[in-house]
């Protein structure tokens, strides 16, 4: 890596090889911010991510890790030591969706177990080992800001009863948010949410007939699906030093789904 690559910002991007993390960390890769791409597969599923953010001049390296493994989170974060010397920047973005979704007197445990786990836990114990790496530089630079954005969903307050597992997972990660805000306070880290509403990935595929019936009824009051890229320019304004008195805000990127209606 050259020199001057250190005096360049990093952000972990969780879950970039597709869909909403890839996109942020394409627009975070347009803002000169060197990108730690993760995934759980092997490298060919992170290309696509890799030269994506390559074109905007920036450094990207894809680490393989399953963030619900904690051997595997904590290698993760070695190697961002040891290519990046830093981060400035943690995006908690992967998640999955049940393989099934089934009614809640239905779920089953290994469900529960697997969606919590990825969703849930691996975002806990990783923002754990990089709030304590983030104070750590704080310390040594004090001029420098850091930043952890949670990617939530509007499923940590809206009820879907086919798919429980998930919007407990969510509503984790709204709390999560509110407890490292206050904690990382002290030394000036900022911890946000981002809730997205509907947006066009792999992940909404198999539901799609069903969203796109509920657009044309009017439930999102912007009338259009939304785009990774939506997510990744909200995650951008929120990185970008705009907020400097704000902590444990939630930025909702749904079209406006969670105004209540009469
Ligand atoms: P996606 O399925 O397209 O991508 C998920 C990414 O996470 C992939 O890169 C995958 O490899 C990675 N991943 C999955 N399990 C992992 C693990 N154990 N370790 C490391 N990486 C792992 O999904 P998406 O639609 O881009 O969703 C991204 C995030 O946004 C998720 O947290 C999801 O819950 C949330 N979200 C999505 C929507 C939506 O409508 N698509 C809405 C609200 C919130």
């Amino acid at each position: 890596m050259k020199r001057d690559s250190y005096q360049r910002k990093c952000a972990l991007v969780t879950g970039s090889t597709r869909g909403i993390g890839q996109a942020i960390a394409m627009e975070l890769a347009k803002e000169g911010i060197n990108i730690a791409v993760n995934g759980r597969g092997t490298l060919d599923t992170a290309t696509q991510t890799l030269d994506m953010c390559r074109k905007e001049g920036v450094d990207a390296h894809y680490f393989q890790a399953d963030i619900s493994d904690t051997a595997s989170r904590e290698n993760l974060v070695r190697e961002i030591k040891e290519r990046f010397r830093r981060i400035d920047i943690l995006v908690n973005n992967a998640g999955v969706a049940p393989i099934e979704r089934k009614d809640i007197l239905e779920t089953t445990e290994r469900s529960f177990d697997r969606v919590i786990a990825i969703n849930l836990k691996g975002a806990f114990f990783l923002t754990q080992i990089v709030a304590k790496w983030m104070i750590e530089q704080k310390e040594k630079f004090p001029d420098r800001e850091f930043v952890i954005v949670n990617i939530s969903s509007v499923s940590s307050y809206a009820v879907s009863i086919n798919r429980p597992e998930y919007c407990i997972s969510k509503a984790g990660i709204s709390m999560m948010t509110k407890l490292f805000a206050i904690k990382l306070a002290t030394w000036d880290i900022k911890v946000y949410e981002v809730r997205p509403g509907i947006i066009l990935t792999d992940m909404t595929q198999p539901v799609k007939e069903k969203y796109d019936k509920m657009l044309k009824e009017g439930i999102f009051p912007i009338k259009r699906w939304g785009t990774p890229e939506d997510v990744g320019k909200a995650v951008v304004a929120l990185v970008k030093g705009f907020y400097p008195y704000s902590t444990g805000d939630i930025i909702n990127v749904d079209g406006g789904f969670h105004i209540r209606r009469l």
